[in-house]
């Protein structure tokens, strides 16, 4: 396996499909992306795998989708607008911009803990410690200033009337405020979890590592609702959950982290963040926590509404507590992305750049490749619609059937399938495994089954 570098990465995902840069012909956005015609398969088969697990397989599982701009006050309970901020630096030598918690982190190789630092404690730590710039090098920072990442936006006509509202930053506040709602429609009883899958947007102005921190990204959010008393056995079980979702995806165990967080904020009662082991370094795909019933009180505070649920056996009135958990879809894809990329030495010494990825999440399931296109391409686009009723399909005439493997093999395509002049007259046709590089002959008759198979 070769060794994995982000510029390689960037560019293969650009080549071929997979992401493009935002707004490209104008010069780009800065951290804004593209997902192109691969990149969107990809992102609809890890959604549906998590969707399968979180709710759809799940017994007092609901999903919803609510809209991104909300109340304002929904932003004020949830304490959004009073302090979503990053403590920011600039370098006074090269004017480049960072934030001071990720310069600690990173100079002290993780071993220094920003979470547990006033912002008084940064300062000193980046003064005392000669912490140099990433780019320039020489350590000459501004002192920290708070910025806050809500994107906000106005709504009414004319100035005088307008109000200010703000995207989402997380979707996690669209559960809380339906979950009476979802409650009531659905005869739920706690405990019970809401799901959810869409945009959040964050004004982030740190460099962002390609899609791993973006200013329009999208969360799979889930609120799990139970009693107190109950929260610490739900919060073990998701965290376990994590791990089997990433385990789905084709991630090994040990490119995963647990980290369990020492300061918690005064509401939450534990929190731990997922790590995986991106070329860049290891970092955050995933929270959960454990929220109490913080959220819904606010809720119930700042709407005046009650947040309480009865208990249809005790008769019993509370609020529940809630087990987040908040994964970063561009985060899951960009690590089974960099899981999967590889340059591969061949036994004839030729080199193929290869994505290993499970066939579950590949854009393509399979190739149909006519051998000849004068005289195959027929019989090849008849069996191309034949298999695309059933798998995402692709098809490619042109170039030697060589070069036509290679460029699957680039894609993640795990079968191509060959039309050849005997499957004319005898109905078989060649595949040919990604992985092993292996063909074998087989009826068409076979063909959905043997792919099938493969997926499954
Ligand atoms: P970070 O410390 O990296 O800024 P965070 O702790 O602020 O992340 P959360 O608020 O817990 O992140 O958001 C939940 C999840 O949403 C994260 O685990 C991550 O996967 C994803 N996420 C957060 N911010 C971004 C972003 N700017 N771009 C892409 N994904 C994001």
């Amino acid at each position: 396996m070769a060794e994995k570098n982000m510029e390689q990465i960037v560019a293969h995902c650009k080549n071929t499909g997979f992401i493009f840069p935002g707004s490209e012909i104008y010069g780009g956005l800065a951290n804004s992306w593209d997902y192109g015609p691969l990149g969107i398969e990809l992102k609809n088969n890890i959604k549906k795998i998590w969707w399968e697990k979180f709710v759809q397989n799940r017994e007092n599982s609901y999903g919803i989708d609510c809209a991104i701009l909300m109340n304002p006050r929904v932003w004020e309970a949830s304490g959004h607008v009073a302090s979503f901020s990053d403590p920011l630096v600039d370098c006074k030598e090269c004017k480049a911009r960072f934030r001071a918690d990720n310069l600690i982190s990173d100079f002290s190789n993780h071993s220094v803990n920003p979470d547990l630092m006033t912002r008084e404690e940064m300062s000193k730590y980046l003064e005392e410690n000669h912490v140099p710039c990433p780019l320039c090098k020489k350590s000459n920072f501004t002192p920290i200033r708070e910025f806050n990442l809500l994107f906000q936006t106005h709504r009414g006509v004319t100035k005088e009337s307008q109000q200010d509202i703000y995207l989402r930053p997380e979707t996690a506040q669209g559960e809380y405020v339906n979950f009476l709602n979802v409650q009531r429609t659905m005869r739920a009883k706690v405990p019970f979890g809401i799901g959810q899958i869409g945009k959040a947007f964050r004004n982030e102005i740190t460099p962002g590592n390609f899609t791993f921190r973006q200013i329009e990204f999208e969360q799979m959010e889930y609120q799990f609702f139970c009693h107190e008393g109950e929260d610490e056995k739900y919060y073990q079980e998701f965290k376990q959950k994590s791990k089997e979702f990433f385990m789905a995806l084709g991630i090994p165990e040990n490119k995963l982290k647990f980290h369990d967080h020492d300061k918690l904020a005064f509401y939450a009662k534990a929190a731990c963040d997922v790590y995986y082991e991106f070329p860049f370094g290891w970092d955050e795909v995933n929270g959960i926590h454990n929220r109490t019933n913080y959220d819904l009180t606010r809720h119930q505070e700042y709407s005046g509404k009650s947040m309480q649920y009865l208990d249809p056996v005790t008769n019993e009135k509370f609020i529940p507590y809630v087990i987040e958990n908040s994964y970063g879809l561009d985060r899951a894809i960009l690590a089974v992305i960099c899981n999967s990329y590889d340059r591969e030495k061949l036994p004839d010494g030729e080199e193929r750049e290869i994505m290993r990825i499970i066939p579950r999440l590949a854009p393509f399931k399979v190739a149909v490749l006519p051998l000849i296109k004068k005289d195959l391409a027929e019989k090849a686009h008849e069996l191309f619609a034949d298999l695309a009723k059933d798998f995402r399909t692709t098809y490619d005439e042109t170039g030697s059937i060589g070069k036509r493997y290679r460029r699957q093999d680039q894609i993640g395509t795990p079968l191509c399938v060959t039309v050849d002049y005997d499957t004319l007259n005898d109905n078989c046709v060649t595949v040919r495994d990604r992985d092993t590089m292996e063909q074998i002959r087989l009826p068409i008759s076979e063909l959905k089954a043997h792919i099938k198979s493969i997926i499954e």
